[in-house]
């Protein structure tokens, strides 16, 4: 039995007062930790230490190039334990090497984003109507509480723990029960840089401990990622005691291919928004529309592609898909895929639990090609979270935005076309937080990310994603 893993509150590492819990690596589906559970105790020791460190230590007020150099020892420090912080994600998660590692440098950068940010952000003179000054300054929210979900600890929980701490507030991070340890080590990081005892508090343990977090008065903001179900329950409430939420959720992203567009480029691009990552994305391509003129060669190309991708271990230079991040999502995606094999669908490839005996032991699934669906049926509608692609037809424009846009969710969208006319006339019709233009999941910290409809409330990333963890006070001052 592994040694139990303390979390970090109030500076200070401890075994906490709620239930331990285990988690696993996916890949072999053995013990890689036991990691203590924190209960509501444990909570308000995390709330004290911010509010102390509020007080007392600074931090808030701290000039912005000051505190900006925590930030930028924190993105250093990521940087010397990058591969030591890869090899704990990929055993956490599942997730490839190759991934893993990529992860490991954009959270690097990200924290020198916002060190960049927190050092050049300016307040704003407003124009005034008469003989005063007025100023709108931006002021930290007090306490924020990040929760974050299993498929990319490393990246989501710096993408918000930079800029938390950027805008001068204390963040308590409650990580996924499945993929504590990436958090864990954020916390050992954050102390080594010498950020004040309070300003990072990491509890860890299953939903309810984040349902503390929410529903906590002293608690200022929460900022959320995961599914919508979680998201919807935390706007709830939340809207409640009027607490400012940013929700990042789930999606079923259309990625759309025109008769004009450059098919390798497409291809490739279909692919990789889907399969990469094992599917365990929430931008990922899971709706793909071709265009009907060339649906049946586009289709059976994706289809040949699929099937000679690597699934394997996640250390393996040759493995292109890992295994998905635990058993029972794993079992999920296969029961995705048996109703709607039950309704009708025509599974061109994939679709089954491996049984070799190299797969059978960790959490595997295949690349999944779905036909004869409409988009109205469960498996176009509903978020799998898996490397499984739904392929639909369509005939023009019109339908095309119809259909892509028929979704609860609106998170993400490709398009491939060499008409750039029309490139422009889709992605301004597309309901959806990003739109790619013969591109997929290119990413940048600086560029906002967020959803339409189901798919979240406020943007993350880029200066607004500093802003967004700050309130503004207007001061206006006459002689
Ligand atoms: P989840 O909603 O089950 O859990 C996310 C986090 O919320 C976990 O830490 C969990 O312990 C916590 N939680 C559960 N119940 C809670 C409650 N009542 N109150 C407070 N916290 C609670 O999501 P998941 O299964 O971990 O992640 C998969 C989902 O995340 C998918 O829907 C995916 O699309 C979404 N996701 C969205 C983005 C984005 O940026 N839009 C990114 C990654 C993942």
């Amino acid at each position: 039995m592994s040694e139990l893993r303390k979390f970090f509150i109030a500076g200070k590492w401890t075994t906490g007062s709620g239930e331990p819990f285990v988690s696993t690596n996916p890949a072999n589906g053995e013990e890689i930790a036991k990691i203590a559970g924190a209960s509501p105790s444990d909570l308000e020791i995390a709330v004290k230490g911010a509010n102390q460190a509020l007080k007392n230590s600074g931090w808030r007020d701290l000039l912005p190039h000051l505190r900006a150099r925590f930030l930028y020892r924190m993105g250093e420090l990521i940087d010397a334990d990058a591969e030591k912080l890869s090899q704990i994600q990929m055993s956490d998660n599942g997730k490839t090497i190759r991934e893993c590692r990529t992860m490991i440098a954009d959270a690097a950068r990200c924290f020198r984003y916002y060190a960049g940010i927190c050092e050049t952000l300016e307040d704003i003179v407003t124009p005034s109507r008469g003989d005063y000054l007025s100023i709108a300054v931006s002021e930290p929210i007090g306490i924020v509480g990040a929760i974050t979900p299993w498929n990319s600890p490393a990246l989501l929980e710096a993408n918000k723990l930079a800029p938390i701490l950027a805008a001068g507030n204390c963040a308590i991070l409650k990580p996924s029960e499945v993929t504590s340890l990436i958090a864990l080590e954020y916390a050992r990081i954050g102390e080594k840089a010498g950020l004040p005892a309070g300003v990072l508090s990491v509890i860890t343990g299953a939903g309810n401990v984040g349902h503390s977090i929410v529903e906590h008065p002293e608690i200022g903001m929460i900022s959320f990622t995961g599914g919508p179900i979680t998201g919807k329950r935390i706007a709830e409430s939340a809207g409640a005691l009027l607490k400012p939420v940013v929700l990042e959720l789930g999606g079923k992203s259309p990625n759309i291919v025109f008769k004009d567009a450059d098919f390798d480029a497409a291809l490739n691009g279909v692919a990789s928004g889907i399969f990469s990552g094992t599917g365990q994305s929430c931008v990922a391509g899971s709706r793909v529309f071709v265009e009907r003129s060339i649906y049946e060669s586009f289709v059976s190309e994706l289809v040949k592609r699929a099937k000679e991708l690597t699934l394997g271990p996640p250390d393996e230079e040759s493995t292109d898909l890992g295994p998905l991040a635990n058993f029972r999502h794993r079992d999920l995606i296969n029961s995705h895929v048996t109703r709607a094999k039950e309704q009708g669908a025509t599974v061109l490839c994939g679709g089954e639990i491996p049984k070799t005996e190299k797969l059978s032991c960790g959490a595997y699934y295949p690349a999944t090609v779905i036909s004869n669906v409409s988009n109205r049926s469960d498996i176009s509608q509903e978020e799998v979270f898996g490397p499984v692609a739904v392929v639909l037809p369509f005939e023009n424009e019109e339908d095309l935005l119809h259909q892509a846009n028929d979704t609860i969710y609106g998170l993400a969208s490709g398009i491939w076309t060499s008409d750039q006319k029309r490139a422009w006339r889709i992605a301004r019709g597309l309901k959806a937080g990003t739109v790619w233009i013969n591109t997929y999941k290119q990413q940048s910290i600086s560029t906002p990310f967020g959803g339409y409809k189901e798919s979240g409330l406020g943007r993350e990333k880029g200066t607004q994603g500093m802003r967004i963890y700050m309130q503004t006070k207007a001061v206006i001052w006459a002689n």
